[in-house]
């Protein structure tokens, strides 16, 4: 077998690998010794993506470029993996936590009849067997796994791991294996574009500014939006205000919506539901304003203001320009 630990490359669909790679390929490289190596399923590769996975460690980029790989189908895409993996033979197999990554690796890892380590926040390597940290019941555990056979599958939560430095000019082996790619058994009847809303995407911004029922309705979100925008941060929401049709899913943080761990969370009228922490409770610093003295979210919170949101938000709307303007 050998020794390399594959990351799966997540990209923006336009040919550009996402930043997200950067921890991966950096926790790959350091648990490995410098073996990492990208593996990237793409409809369109770039040469700045290409280069930016070596640039951040990579050894060898595997890319599999093939019109059939978009839209994203996991059938496709595992079965070309998995042939992929039976002649690469890979020791690991990492991918950053995103909606199809999630998917995509939980099927491969079925395909290869090995364990798949979920939403890992760590990795230690234990003589050479790997373990991997994750959090349980929704967070309120953490478990330290192994697996009992190579290759060792795991997904890992964004902004947890240190990012590798990027080495310009380091340059990587890319290697064009091809590999058949079956007929999709799916086929899409329906097509939905998302409207971009401008602001970085929830699970990789490094601030988060969540809106729950506090908010009372969705348009109220603007004032949110309106300090996303000064201070750079992703809006999300509680599921109370996904429920209600305020928000789309996708902005859903929680239990059965995006994990995210921003340098920030500011939660605004957010009450601190368990399944909601499950979500964001890595958060590094979290601040809470609620109205409600004992809601449950300044248990956890750092800093808490105690007060309406909506007369809260536009005086620290703007006093973060005041600062950022000096
Ligand atoms: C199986 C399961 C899975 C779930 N998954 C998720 C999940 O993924 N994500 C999730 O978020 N929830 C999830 N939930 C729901 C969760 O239990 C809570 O119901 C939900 O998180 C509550 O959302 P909220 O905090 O916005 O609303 P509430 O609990 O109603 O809290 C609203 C808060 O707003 C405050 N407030 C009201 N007006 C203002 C104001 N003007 N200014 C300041 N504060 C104000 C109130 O004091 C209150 O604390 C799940 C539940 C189940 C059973």
């Amino acid at each position: 077998m050998a020794n390399a630990f594959w990351c799966i490359v997540e990209d923006d669909r336009q040919g550009t690998p996402k930043k997200v790679m950067a921890e991966v390929i950096g926790e790959a490289a350091r648990l490995s010794s410098g073996q990492a190596e990208a593996v990237w399923f793409t409809d369109k590769a770039t040469e700045a993506g290409l280069k930016q996975l070596a640039e951040w460690g990579a050894n060898k980029v595997w890319l599999i470029e093939n019109a059939a790989f978009a839209p994203y189908r996991s059938e496709i895409w595992t079965g070309a993996a998995a042939e992929l993996a039976a002649k690469a033979t890979p020791r690991a197999i990492l991918a950053p936590v995103t909606s199809r990554q999630r998917e995509f690796v939980a099927r491969l890892a079925a395909r290869l009849g090995v364990g798949l380590a979920a939403d890992c926040v760590a990795f230690a390597m234990d003589g050479d067997k790997l373990v991997a940290t994750r959090p349980v019941y929704a967070g309120k555990l953490l478990a330290k796994v192994t697996w009992a056979k190579a290759p060792w599958v795991a997904t890992l939560r964004p902004n947890v791991f240190r990012p590798a430095d990027a080495q310009p000019g380091r340059v990587a082996t890319v290697e064009r294996p091809s590999v058949a790619t079956t007929v999709a058994q799916m086929r899409f009847v329906e097509r939905r574009e998302e409207v971009s809303t401008g602001l970085p995407e929830l699970t990789e911004a490094e601030i988060v500014l969540s809106g729950g029922r506090g908010m009372k309705g969705p348009e109220h979100y603007v004032i949110l939006e309106d300090m996303a925008r000064v201070i750079g941060a992703a809006v999300g929401a509680s599921r109370a205000a996904v429920d209600a049709g305020w928000r789309p899913h996708r902005f859903q943080i929680g239990q059965t919506g995006r994990t995210i761990s921003p340098k920030l969370y500011m939660g605004f009228g957010v009450s601190g539901a368990i399944q909601h922490l499950a979500g964001m409770r890595t958060s590094k610093v979290i601040v809470a304003v609620n109205k409600d003295a004992e809601a449950p979210i300044f248990k956890i919170a750092d800093y808490g203001i105690v007060g309406d949101l909506f007369e809260v938000v536009p005086e620290l709307t703007k006093e973060f320009k005041k600062l950022l303007e000096k």
